[in-house]
Formats: C-alpha cells, structure tokens, sequence
C-alpha cells in the first residue's frame, strides 16, 4: 500500500528523529511511521530499494538501519528535508510509492 498522501491530516505527530518529525505509530521494530513532512517517506512502505537516494540532486536522505522491520532492514531518512527542491523525482520513481513531497 502507498504512502497516504493526507498523512499529515490524519496521522499525530509523535515522536522526532534526525531533525524530521514522525507522523503515526511507532512501535519498533514492526511499525516506523512517516519520517518527514515536506518529503515524508513512510517507513513502513519502503523496502530499502534506495532509488530515492540515487537520484536525489541536493542529497537529502541518508540510510537508516532498521533491523527487524518486516518490509526491510534499512530506509532511507528525509535527514536534509529542508534542502528539497521539488524536483519530484524521488517520488515518481520511488517503486513502492513511499514518498509524498509536499511542497512548501
Ligand atoms: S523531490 Fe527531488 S530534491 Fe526533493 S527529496 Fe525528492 S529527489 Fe530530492
């Protein structure tokens, strides 16, 4: 299932991590949330493919570990969100559709 693109309207706030905020429920190591606003990846949908990483221009994410997850052991991690340009790119690409950028 894709990221719900009106997480932010439907998800609480709840907890922080890398500077982003974490939207939904966090119970590690099975459920991880959305990490981000502006470029939210939903934890919980990426299986670790890291094409966001690759084609990111300003480098915005990082890899997390995340042992124990069942979708995959490693995210990637909006760490520089505020840099985002808007390209999209990460989003069309993203093959599990787990990214939702929402301009600022
Ligand atoms: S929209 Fe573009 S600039 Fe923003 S995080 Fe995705 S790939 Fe990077």
């Amino acid at each position: 299932m894709p990221i719900d693109p009106e997480f932010s309207k439907k998800l609480d706030k709840n907890d922080q991590h890398n500077g982003h905020d974490v939207w939904g429920e966090v119970k590690p190591p099975e459920k991880l949330g959305v990490h981000g606003t502006n470029v939210a990846v939903d934890h919980d949908v990426c299986n670790g493919d890291g094409t966001c990483i690759s084609v990111c221009p300003v480098n915005v994410y990082e890899w997390v570990e995340t042992p124990g997850h069942p979708a995959s052991n490693k995210k990637s991690d909006p760490v520089r969100e505020s840099d985002c340009i808007n390209c999209m790119a990460c989003e069309i690409q993203c093959p599990t559709q787990a990214i939702k950028i929402t301009p600022k």
